[in-house]
Order: C-alpha cells, then structure tokens, then sequence
C-alpha cells in the first residue's frame, strides 16, 4: 500500500470536535487505500501552558526534565485520534515518539532526528492496520531519554517519516489554506501560491513567514518530500493548497515569489573598532558566547584606522548583546568608542528562484522604497533574496509597495 503522512497542526486538534474533523479527512485518504501516518501536535496553546509550568516551577529547568513535561501535549492528541479513528471502525493505534523509535541526538528542546526505523509500524500496516497516530515533536536520546526538536517541530517530525516511509506526499493542516505572497493580514491583495520550490519556501521560513518549522523545509528538500500546506477548515474539493516541490516541477513562477517580513529586528552598532585582523572574530565570538542570534552584519570604514562594526539581532537580544560586547571590552578583547542600538526596526525580504536569472531586482526594490520615502539602514543579499532593514514604522508600507511593484497578485 502506498504511505502517506498527513500532519495536524494545533488548532487542528484543538477540540475533540476538530480532532474528529481531522480523523474524517484521514478516512476519505484510508478509503482511498493509503496506509497512512498521522502525526499530531498538541492542543493549541498546550505547549505554551506546559513551558510556563517549567519556568514556573524551576526557571534554571534540567532540560531532560523540560523535554519530559513539553513533550506531553502531543502524547494526549494522538490517544484521541487513535480512539477517534477507532470510534469511525479505522484500524488505528497510538505511538510516542520512544515507541517508534524517533532516534534523535541528546540535545534536548532541540534536539535533531537521526533515525526512524521503518519496521515496527510497517509490521503493524502489514497486520491489517490502516492508521500509526505519532506524537509529534519528540524523540529519544541515544541515552534512552525523551526528547524534543524545538518550537513547531512536529513538522520536522512529519517530513522526517514522510522520508523514511518514502511516501507519496507528507500534508500539512494548518489553520491556513497554503503558502501566501505575503501576510494577507498586511497586504489584503496577497495570492495563495499553487506551488512554490523548497529553496524559497526555506528563505520564507526563515525569514519570518510562519507556516512551517525552517528544518522541516530543510529535511524535505534534501529527501525531495512533496509537502503540502493546506487547512483542515475548508472542504475538501476546493483545498488544494500549496505545493512546497522541487523547483522542476514550477513550469513558470514570478521572478519574486514572496515578501517576507520580520517586526521585531533590531540593529546595533559598534563604532570606531580598531581595523586589524582578528577584530571581526572577537567581537562575533563575544556575542554568539552570549547566546545572541546574528542575523546581517556590515563593516564600514569610520576614520583612518577605525572600523564600524553594524549587525542585527532580535530585539529582545540587544540586552545581552550588550552586555556580551561590554565584558569583551572590559576584558581588553575589543576596544570601542560607544554601541548604539536602534530597536525600532524590522525587515523587509524579497524571495524569488527567478532572481538568478533576472536582473535588476535590487535596484527595482530600492526605487519602491525611496518613492515612498522610507530609508534602507542594512541591505543583504543572498543568491535567491534582497532583505532590507529598515524602521519598523513603515514595515506594513514597504510590504504593500514591494507587493504591488512586483504584482505578486497575479500568476506568472
Ligand atoms: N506543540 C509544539 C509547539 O507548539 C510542536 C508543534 O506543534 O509543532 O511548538
Ligand atoms: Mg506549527
């Protein structure tokens, strides 16, 4: 029987009437003659809830003792779907993510799958069972503790068996009908896309569109896993989604795909660093010490000798950024004039696989924005997207012009 793994997002489980709901749409695919793979998500807002009791109750938490508590959520939707499933007279049973065994490495609350043996469940589809309902999120530890992959993991978790039972398709439901050009909360003109390559779905991801878990976008391109991404709330015949594919399989796509968005950016700058080898490495070694998550980084020429060192990080990291690069200082590791933070920003991206091939997408965006008036304080580039920082003021603004200078509201 071909497999295929059908992915229920939070909201989808949220009511054990949505969970019934969802149970329906795994019939119609079991009817079908699919062995199929359901993996669940906990609750919505169960997770959070779970996190808030760990902090609550040890704000310095041994992490296994985290994964132990967080992992539960997921452990409750997939008993009630299994019991669902069974209430519907569909062959169905539960697994944890121990039982299967999801391998993953020790790294816990982010920890990386590395396995899944294919045999157990197969054995069980092979005795006539149609439905393995696999929590999502966790795994195990080659030390034989719980695990989990980090916030919004379960999708990592179905694009994971979706490569390791080779099937068919891995569906994510979610509480939106597919991958947008854009927020449609920010440009009501946004377009749901019919397909879009992995390459660019990855640059979404993690440039702020929240669909789906980045690594799940990562482990699907590398398998080639055809995803797709469309919600459990509409029926059927008009939900056909987004197909997140290979980028062979798109016979024409806009030379940009999507604007992306992130709000809370902040940029911070170092000035008048001493312009020697080795400067770049203390200062980038301090904070990624500190736990500060670099996003774009420039380097300018102040005064002979003397360097401005510029980057960005999220705004609730610039404290301890901060302190990362003070302490540096105090220790004699870098020496500077003063840092500035400006917190108010956030920024804007453009994606698109055509920018390969097309010129003048750069400068196309810079003229949006400066018709507008809004000013650029950090570009990057990368091969398939311009991302821009700019005030977080005019982020709503940047976004609707770019969409419309691009037409992203029609199709290729
Ligand atoms: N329940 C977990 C979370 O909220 C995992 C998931 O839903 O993907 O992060
Ligand atoms: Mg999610």
């Amino acid at each position: 029987m071909p497999v295929l793994v059908m992915k229920f997002g939070g909201t989808s489980v949220a009511t054990l009437d949505r969970i019934r709901r969802a149970a329906k749409r795994v019939g119609v695919e079991v009817a079908k003659g699919y062995d199929v793979i359901v993996i669940v998500s906990a609750m919505s807002g169960k997770t959070n809830e779970l996190v808030g009791w760990v902090n609550e109750t040890s704000p310095l938490y041994d992490a296994r003792e985290y994964d132990a508590v967080v992992s539960s959520g997921e452990n409750v939707t997939a008993g009630l779907m299994a019991l669902t499933l069974q209430e519907m007279d569909v062959p169905a049973r539960s697994w944890q993510g121990w039982q299967v065994p999801v391998r993953t490495t020790s790294a816990h609350s982010a920890a990386r799958i590395e396995e899944i043996p294919a045999d157990n469940i197969m054995a069980k589809f092979a005795e006539g069972m149609k439905v393995a309902v696999v929590s999502g999120f966790q795994g195990v530890s080659p030390e034989g503790r719980i695990t989990t992959l980090g916030r919004g993991g379960s999708d990592t978790t179905a694009v994971a068996f979706a490569a390791a039972f080779e099937a068919e398709r891995c569906d994510i439901y979610t509480d939106v009908d597919g991958v947008y050009t854009t927020d449609p909360r920010v440009s009501p003109k946004a377009r749901k896309l019919e397909k879009i390559a992995f390459e660019e779905m990855l640059e979404l991801a993690s440039l702020g569109a929240k669909v789906l878990q980045t690594r799940s976008v990562e482990l699907a391109m590398r398998y080639k896993v055809r995803l797709r991404v469309l919600s459990s709330f509409e029926e059927q015949s008009d939900n056909a989604g987004t197909l997140v594919c290979d980028e062979e399989d798109i016979m024409e796509s806009n030379v940009v795909a999507g604007v992306a968005f992130s709000r809370d950016e902040s940029k911070m700058t170092l000035v008048s660093v001493a312009d020697r080898p080795g400067i770049a490495a203390s200062i980038f070694t301090a904070l990624s010490e500190g736990g500060v998550n670099v996003d774009m980084i420039v380097q300018n020429i102040s005064e002979e000798g003397r360097t401005d060192m510029t980057w960005s990080c999220p705004t609730d990291q610039v404290a301890r950024a901060e302190k990362a690069v003070a302490d540096a200082k105090a220790q004699g590791v870098i020496n500077f004039h003063e840092v500035i933070a400006d917190t108010d920003v956030a920024k804007v991206s453009v994606v698109g696989i055509g920018m390969r091939s097309h010129t003048g997408v750069a400068a196309k965006m810079f003229q949006v924005l400066s018709a507008e008036g809004i000013n650029i304080k950090v570009i990057t580039t990368s091969e398939i997207k311009i991302s821009v920082l700019i005030d977080r003021k005019y982020m709503e603004l940047a976004v609707q012009a770019l969409h419309d200078a691009f037409e992203l509201e029609k199709a290729a």
